[in-house]
């Protein structure tokens, strides 16, 4: 199966870049697959997935979950208010933290509750107009907006515009990831997860190189 094989170049991206082996977390995106692949990962031993919508989430995780117990789910798609309740019931990490209102609600929500998915700030390294994500020169007052929410932030996630190279935008999160203590970066996805395991990726998103491409979304 082309898990085994994403795996290996994982396995060789680390020992290529002096990381720590089985350091990176492979986030295996299932967004509008077939259940079949789903569960065949699932049975090859992958335990962490990665979804976009909340409604297809909601309505083929929990089935999943009690089956394969264990299983850790993170939202990578951009995230509604009127969904972040769903969201932050179902998901253990959300990656698409991207403006003030969202993290209002999810503070309020974590303090209600007692407890907080992983949170990553997407940052919008292209400064691309249709793309979400704070902008990388308010990355630095966003991130002192949630701690004066009382959230705590674990890492960065970035997608770099698709007809540009990777690196420097991987480069950018890391040193704004840096620069404010955070140990997470979220980047990397089928066509350059390697790239961004060298330059120190914690987590990537592979989607379409693991169970092969998505029919377009109906
Ligand atoms: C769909 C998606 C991925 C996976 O993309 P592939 O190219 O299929 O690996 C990763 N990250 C985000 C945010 C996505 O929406």
């Amino acid at each position: 199966m082309a898990l085994a094989e994403i795996k290996a170049r994982i396995a060789a991206a680390e020992q290529a870049a002096g990381r720590v082996p089985g350091s990176v977390v492979l986030i295996a995106v299932s967004k509008i697959q077939p259940l079949d692949r789903v569960t065949a990962a699932l049975d090859d031993g992958q335990r962490v997935f990665g979804e976009n919508y909340v409604q297809e989430a909601a309505g083929k995780w929990p089935d999943l979950r009690a089956r394969w117990p264990g299983t850790e789910l993170h939202m990578i798609g951009p995230l509604q208010t009127n969904k972040a309740k769903l969201a932050f019931d179902l998901f253990d990490a959300l990656h698409t933290l991207d403006r003030p209102s969202l993290a209002e609600k999810l503070a309020r929500l974590a303090q209600a509750q007692g407890r907080c998915p992983q949170l990553f700030v997407q940052v919008n390294t292209g400064a691309e107009p249709q793309k979400a994500g704070i902008l990388p020169e308010a990355v630095d007052d966003f991130l002192a907006t949630c701690r004066g929410m009382d959230l705590t932030v674990a890492g960065l996630m970035c997608i770099p515009p698709e007809d540009e190279d990777s690196r420097p935008h991987f480069a950018r999160l890391a040193t704004l990831a840096a620069r404010n203590g955070l140990a997470g970066l979220s980047m990397g996805m089928s066509g350059d997860f390697e790239v961004a395991i060298a330059a120190g990726a914690t987590h990537i998103r592979v989607g379409s190189a693991i169970f092969g491409t998505r029919a377009p979304k109906t």
